[in-house]
C-alpha cells in the first residue's frame, strides 16, 4: 500500500467523530473499517457489549479466537479540543486532527499491514483487533474479547504507543489503582474541637502518610510509584464547625517494587491507613513481560533489521490495552507512530511514521507465513 492509499484512510478514520462517548460513531467507524476487509482473506467479526463497539479481523481459514498474532488498537478518542479536530488537514508530511498518533495513525498502519500481506497473498495466523473504548479502561472492549469471549492469541501486538522522537517497543508499563479515602469523626462547635473528632484531619493525615511510604521521591520521569491527590471533599460548608466527613481520592501508578498486581496495592493502602475506609474505583494490571520471550526477540531483531539500528525495550508510564492479556500471560508489547499533542488541541501524526511501521510490521509478520 503506498502512502496515498494509507493518508486517505487516515483521513476517513480522523472523519468518525469517535470519542468514547459517542459510540453511534464508533461503531460507523468500525463498520468502516470493515467494509476495507471485502474480497479479502480476512473475514470481520462485530461486537457490541454494554454499548461499547469492537471488530476483529481474522483470517477465515482459522478460529478467530485464536490467531498466533494479534494486532490491537483503538478506534476512539478522547474528547476533542474543538469540532475542527474531526477535519484532517495534511501540513509537512503531519496529519493533523483528533486521535492522530493516539491512535488512528497506528490503527491505520495495522489495517494497511493487513492489506498489504492480503494484496501479495502471504497467507498468515494474523488477527486485528479494533475497540472503542480503550480510553477509558477498556472494560467492555479489549477486556469482554479476552475476559469473557476467550480471544487468546500467543503474541499480541498493540499499535498505540506514540512517540515525539526514535522507535521502541514497550514492554512494561505501570500498574494502577484508584482508590476513594473515607474518613469519619464526630461534629462539634470549632471554639471546643476537643468535644469532636476531625473528619479532614483525618483524612489528610492518612494521605500525607500514604504519599510519605509509597512516593519514594518527588514525581519525575524515572521509574517510580506515584501518588497523586485527585479530589478532597467534605460535606461541611460552615467555617465553625469541626466536620464529621471526608472523602479524598488518590491515583497510585505503581511500579513492581510497591506491587506486581493491583490487589497487592489495594491490600497494601488499606493496611498503611486502617483508620480511614480504603475503597478501589479502578484496578489496572500493569504491564509486565520478558525480554527474553521468543516473540519480543524476534519482533525486536526484525524491527531493529527494518529500521538499520538496535531497537531498544521500553518502559511507559502510561497503561493501554495491551495489559489485557497479562491476566494470561500472553506477551503483549506496543509499538508506536510519531507524533505530538495526544490529548490535546493541535494532535498529530508523523505519515512517514505511519509508512515505516506498518513497512516494519509488513516484513516482521511475512516470517509467519502459513
Ligand atoms: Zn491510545
Amino acid at each position: 500500500m503506498n502512502k496515498s492509499a494509507l493518508q486517505k484512510i487516515l483521513f476517513q478514520l480522523i472523519k468518525f467523530k469517535s470519542e468514547t462517548r459517542n459510540q453511534a460513531e464508533v461503531k460507523r467507524a468500525v463498520d468502516y473499517v470493515g467494509t476495507l476487509f471485502r474480497g479479502t482473506q480476512y473475514g470481520v467479526k462485530k461486537f457490541a457489549h454494554k454499548g461499547v463497539h469492537s471488530l476483529i479481523i481474522f483470517p477465515t481459514r482459522s478460529d478467530w479466537r485464536y490467531p498466533k498474532i494479534l494486532l490491537n488498537g483503538h478506534i476512539d478518542v478522547v474528547p476533542a479540543h474543538d469540532m475542527a479536530q474531526f477535519k484532517p488537514y495534511e501540513k509537512n508530511g503531519r496529519i493533523y486532527g483528533r486521535g492522530a498518533v493516539d491512535m488512528k495513525g497506528g490503527l491505520t498502519a495495522l489495517i494497511g499491514t493487513l492489506l498489504e500481506l492480503d494484496a501479495q497473498k502471504i497467507k498468515s495466523d494474523v488477527g486485528l483487533m479494533i475497540t472503542g473504548d480503550e480510553e477509558v479502561g477498556g472494560a467492555h472492549g479489549a477486556g469482554f474479547l479476552v475476559d469473557d469471549m476467550g480471544l487468546r492469541p500467543q503474541f499480541a501486538i498493540a499499535g498505540d504507543a506514540p512517540r515525539r522522537s526514535g522507535v521502541a517497543i514497550t514492554i512494561h508499563g505501570k500498574g494502577g489503582v484508584w482508590v476513594e479515602l473515607t474518613a469519619r469523626g464526630k461534629s462539634a462547635h470549632a471554639a471546643r474541637p476537643w468535644l469532636g473528632e476531625n473528619a479532614l484531619d483525618k483524612l489528610h493525615d492518612a494521605i500525607a502518610k500514604i504519599k510519605r511510604t509509597v512516593e519514594k521521591r518527588v514525581p519525575s520521569d524515572s521509574w517510580e510509584t506515584t501518588v497523586t491527590l485527585s479530589v478532597i471533599e467534605t460535606d461541611n460548608q460552615a467555617p465553625n464547625i469541626v466536620p464529621s466527613y471526608a472523602r479524598g481520592v488518590i491515583d497510585i501508578r505503581f511500579t513492581e517494587t510497591f506491587a506486581v498486581h493491583p490487589d497487592d496495592a489495594h491490600r497494601k493502602l488499606k493496611a498503611m491507613v486502617p483508620e480511614v475506609q480504603v475503597t478501589a474505583l479502578t484496578k489496572v494490571m500493569p504491564l509486565i513481560n520478558d525480554s527474553k520471550n521468543s516473540f519480543i526477540r524476534d519482533i525486536q531483531s526484525s524491527f531493529s533489521h527494518t529500521f538499520g539500528e538496535k531497537i531498544p525495550l521500553v518502559r511507559e508510564h502510561g497503561a493501554s490495552d495491551a495489559r489485557h492479556f497479562m491476566t494470561y500471560k500472553i506477551p503483549s508489547i506496543l509499538v508506536g507512530t510519531i507524533g505530538d499533542n495526544w490529548h490535546t488541541k493541535d494532535e498529530w501524526v508523523s505519515m512517514d511514521s505511519i509508512m515505516l511501521l506498518k513497512d516494519a510490521l509488513f516484513a516482521y509478520l511475512k516470517k509467519h507465513a502459513t
